[in-house]
């Protein structure tokens, strides 16, 4: 029987840490503080921009909410950007992705200071990755990591193989693998035979975006499989890249979906925060 990975309960135990230590920092006069910037009124990002304001009133983290027009211009943006960046009562500014198609996302993103990037999405925080350089770390590779080691799953000198090469998954999972020692393959849209490849994986991390695409032809006995995925299917049910009925039994470990990746997420961007006040100490 594998082992179903709690991402909810692990999720909690790093924001109950999370909260001891705001509330140790407040104490000596230090008020974390995050800045959010949702441009437009996308219902999937207000629900987004919704649970990290929940999180940071329950860690005690100040939030800062900047709800901006849809027509708001580039420049406009950025200047907030550029205000916020200069603010020393300021810790994190996280910009609430995707952008209306009249703003560069890139531009964006390269504005924050790296010191205040907490979604880890700048190229300098993405550098410093690649070179083992301290920085922020994107939220949900960084949860995926936590998930592993929090439950007891070793990764050195494991075969781990990541399905995906985004930006904000795929890559920065492999880079993170790595740092942990792991061997690492990432497969991808263009990749030969990835049932044969995803075989060889001793921790599978599916980061496809395809709802249920990995079924237990892609699994070899006894592997770790970790689901990024999350998809509304109809009914409102949700599910993972992974399907998980087909897989579970031949697996481990496995995450659900939901409670499994999802919840990490928002923990690790609240952990990233706390963690900005060091850094900008610097
Ligand atoms: P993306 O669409 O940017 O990237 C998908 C990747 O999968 C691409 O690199 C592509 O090369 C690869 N791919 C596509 N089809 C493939 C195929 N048939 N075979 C092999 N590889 C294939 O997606 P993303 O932003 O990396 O997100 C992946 C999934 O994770 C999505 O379902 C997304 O909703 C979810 N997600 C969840 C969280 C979370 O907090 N749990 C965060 C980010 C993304």
């Amino acid at each position: 029987m594998a082992q179903i990975i709690d991402g909810k309960a692990v999720s909690a135990q790093i924001k109950d840490e999370l909260k001891q230590k705001v509330a140790a920092m407040k104490a000596e006069g230090t008020q974390v503080t995050l800045a959010v910037i949702q441009v437009g009124n996308d219902p999937a990002s207000s629900v987004y921009v919704g649970n990290k304001k929940k999180a940071c009133e329950y860690i005690g983290i100040r939030s800062l909410a900047y709800e901006l027009p849809e027509e708001t211009s580039q420049e406009e943006l950025l200047d907030l950007i550029a205000e916020l960046n200069g603010r020393k009562d300021v810790n994190g500014i996280l910009v609430q992705l995707p952008l209306p198609g009249h703003i560069d996302e890139d531009m964006v993103i390269g504005a924050i200071h790296p010191k205040k990037d907490v979604d880890g999405f700048h190229p300098q925080s993405v550098g410093a990755l690649c070179i083992g350089q301290p920085g922020f770390v994107s939220c949900t590779p960084a949860g995926i990591i936590q998930l592993l080691k929090r439950s007891g799953i070793e990764i050195t000198g494991k075969e781990c193989v990541v399905i995906g090469r985004s930006n904000i998954v795929g890559k920065p999972m492999a880079l993170l693998l790595l740092r942990e020692n792991g061997t690492v393959t990432v497969a991808h849209s263009r990749t030969r035979d990835l049932k044969e490849v995803t075989k060889r994986a001793d921790i599978l991390v599916v980061a496809v975006g395809k709802p249920k695409m990995v079924t237990r032809e892609y699994v070899k006995e006894g592997a770790v499989v970790i689901d990024v995925g999350i998809h509304r299917m109809e009914g409102k049910k949700l599910c993972g890249d992974v399907d998980y009925d087909s897989v579970a039994p031949v697996c481990s470990a496995i995450t659900p979906v939901p409670g499994g990746v999802g919840p990490m997420t928002i923990a690790m961007l609240m952990n990233n925060c706390v963690e900005s006040v060091a850094l900008q100490a610097k």
